[in-house]
């Protein structure tokens, strides 16, 4: 394997069970016929998504059986089969339910609930969002109250019933799921739960649960969306996570450390960092099939092709960027899970800054894959028909922007960030920490132009003055006598998104740099460090000319993208690229089905 290819490999595949995952990548390779089995096909899905769920279930049965045999007894290599090939039909069950378990849960709980979940005796979902409340979780309505050595979870209204998690609607038999929690009259806040729903042989709906699929969506046609709604259900008492806050038979709560609600929300941060790799794989792969549609014509030169090949390299560049970077975010993910096994200090810190850098990458990277699907559509010559598998993709990407946070309000925690941090240092004695404290090198010059050779200089730079100004007219709006939530809300919010944005792009930029820097500079990883950095340039150019960083002239020369390339390397580095996640290439896909066209009885 090339060490670009095994490079992203290893990004990619769980640590922990690097080695098998690897074992059976090398087998697919030798002979990919024969794991045909395992490659998704959407569009049964979409003739009927039901049956096409179970069609689904059978297959990841067969891959279990094979990883079983290969390698018995290895529980892990079951909980991320799906790195293997594809998300999984029960990705939900393996990445959220049971991960949430893993986190929040004490030691005899996560032994309770993983043993049934490895043997399939329960199929989890992960409830969290409301009808009425998504982004604000302090607004959860859902309340459990401790009584007689149990909790009885129900659901006051309308607007409290869970809506949309995957795997609710159908087939999950337990759920996890927050609830404002009162024990002995007093509110503990939002806890976790583990909540039986159904019958797991007959799936029937246990008594004082109404669940169901919410019906028809945009994408996820293999997912059962459900709600939720419960009635007086009691669950045991040992049901509620206890990791980090304890209720014991008395209703006596005792909570390990003042950050422990804290602790435990971040743990589960690990979705939203996995997150990352599945929308930038799931980018990959759309790229890949608007390629392969269109590299016959590519090739015979039978259409303009420079606009074409620009943005399949765009897509390309920026899906393996937000891969490559989010290595770091894995990285400092695992420090902080250390640092809290040894009731290290800096645990706290180190939060703030996986919190920080995850919910960026997680809204770059969920607006990146659908902004490529959309260009695939585009570029591929039959993109807008079912036939081409991309329109089902695209559908699926949509919702990236929304779940596991919704971008803009993510993104606007970036926003106090900054604002805390340009807060601090007018004061005057302060300087800038943290993922802000390059701005330091700018914060003394008058607009002085950039050495342009030096790109993670302009990016610096353009990320500092944007923040700059945006977060100026924000105070300014308070020193006019604005409120605070108009000031935030009504006059400023589109550029506070804006300004994190480019500070998003410009941290991609520079971890991705360091990332490379550890590895030894393999030359194929540094042609796409510089055309992600020359890619942001060129999209932002008009605003680097307006603060003064360079001008026009200096940036088309600093952009010249095609200086890079003659025509034909170009063609080649495309090839390149869409072989680098090979094991998800999606065979059944690259080329038209010309049967599905519809067009043989015309001819
Ligand atoms: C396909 C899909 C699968 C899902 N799967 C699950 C699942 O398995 N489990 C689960 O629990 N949930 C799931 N969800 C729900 C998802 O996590 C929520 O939809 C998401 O958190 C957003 O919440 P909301 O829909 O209530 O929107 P809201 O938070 O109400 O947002 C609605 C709009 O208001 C804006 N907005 C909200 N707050 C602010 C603010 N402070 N400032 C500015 N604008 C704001 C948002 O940008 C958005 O445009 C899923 C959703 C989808 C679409």
């Amino acid at each position: 394997m090339d060490q670009f290819k095994n490079y992203i490999y290893n990004i990619l595949l769980e640590p922990s069970i690097r080695s098998e995952l690897e074992y059976f990548v090398q087998e697919f390779d030798k002979n990919p016929t024969a794991y045909d089995f395992l490659v998704d096909n959407p569009q049964s899905v979409q003739e009927n998504y039901k049956e096409g769920y179970i069609g689904l279930s059978q297959r990841y049965a067969k891959a279990q059986q094979m990883l079983k045999k290969k390698f018995p007894g290895n529980t892990h290599l079951i909980q991320f089969q799906h790195q293997l090939y594809e998300l999984g039909t029960f990705y939900l069950h393996w990445q959220a339910f049971l991960p949430t378990i893993q986190m929040l849960g004490t030691p005899e709980q996560v032994q309770y609930w993983q043993d049934l979940s490895f043997n399939y005796q329960i199929r989890g979902a992960y409830a969290q969002t409301e009808a009425g409340h998504g982004s604000d979780v302090q607004g959860l309505q859902t309340t459990a109250v401790f009584e007689n050595n149990s909790f009885i979870i129900n659901t006051p209204s309308a607007s409290a019933y869970k809506f949309w998690p995957g795997q609710l609607g159908i087939f999950a038999t337990h759920t996890v799921l927050q609830a404002r929690t009162t024990v002995n009259g007093k509110d503990i806040g939002i806890q976790t739960f583990v909540v039986p729903i159904r019958e797991p042989k007959t799936l029937k709906a246990l008594e004082g649960v109404d669940v169901g699929d919410i019906g028809p969506k945009l994408g996820f046609l293999r997912a059962d969306n459900g709600y939720l709604g419960l009635k007086n259900v009691r669950i045991d008492r040992n049901n509620m996570l206890m990791r980090y806050t304890k209720v014991d038979e008395n209703g006596q709560v005792t909570t390990s450390s003042k950050n422990a609600i804290k602790y435990g929300y971040g743990s589960m941060l690990n979705l939203r960092v996995g997150l990352v790799n599945v929308f930038s794989i799931f980018g990959l792969f759309t790229n890949n099939l608007a390629y392969y549609q269109v590299k016959p014509l590519l090739k015979t030169q039978s259409i303009e092709n420079e606009a074409i090949m620009f943005r399949l390299l765009r897509s390309y560049v920026v899906q393996y960027a937000q891969i490559i970077a989010n290595a770091q975010v894995k990285e400092i993910f695992i420090r902080f899970q250390n640092q809290l096994k040894a009731n290290d200090k800096q645990a706290n810190e180190t939060l703030q800054l996986v919190h920080l850098y995850s919910s960026q990458m997680k809204s770059i990277s969920g607006w990146e894959a659908v902004k490529t699907s959309r260009e695939a559509m585009q570029i591929a010559p039959f993109g807008h028909l079912n036939a081409s598998d991309l329109t089902i993709i695209y559908a699926d990407n949509v919702p990236f922007v929304t779940y596991e946070g919704d971008n803009n309000v993510l993104m606007q925690q970036t926003a106090q960030y900054l604002l805390k941090q340009f807060g601090k240092v007018s004061g005057g004695n302060a300087q800038f920490t943290g993922m802000a404290s390059y701005f330091n090198k700018y914060t003394q010059e008058n607009n002085q132009k950039s050495q342009l050779q030096n790109q993670e200089e302009i990016l610096e730079r353009l990320s500092y003055s944007y923040c700059k100004k945006t977060m100026e007219n924000f105070q300014n709006s308070l020193i006019n006598g604005h409120s605070l939530q108009s000031s935030w809300n009504e006059l400023n919010q589109c550029e506070l998104i804006k300004a994190s944005i480019i500070f998003g792009y410009t941290n991609i930029y520079k971890q991705m740099g360091a990332q490379i820097k550890s590895s030894g500079y393999n030359l194929e990883l540094l042609k796409i460090h510089k055309l992600f950095g020359l890619f942001i340039i060129l999209e932002n150019r008009t605003t680097i000319v307006s603060f003064g960083i360079a001008d026009f002239k200096q940036v088309e020369i600093l952009a010249e993208i095609d200086q890079q390339f003659s025509n034909n390397n170009k063609l080649e580095f495309l090839e390149y690229l869409s072989n680098g996640v090979g094991m998800y290439r999606q065979r059944n896909f690259i080329n038209i089905d010309w049967d599905k066209l519809n067009l043989q009885a015309k001819l």
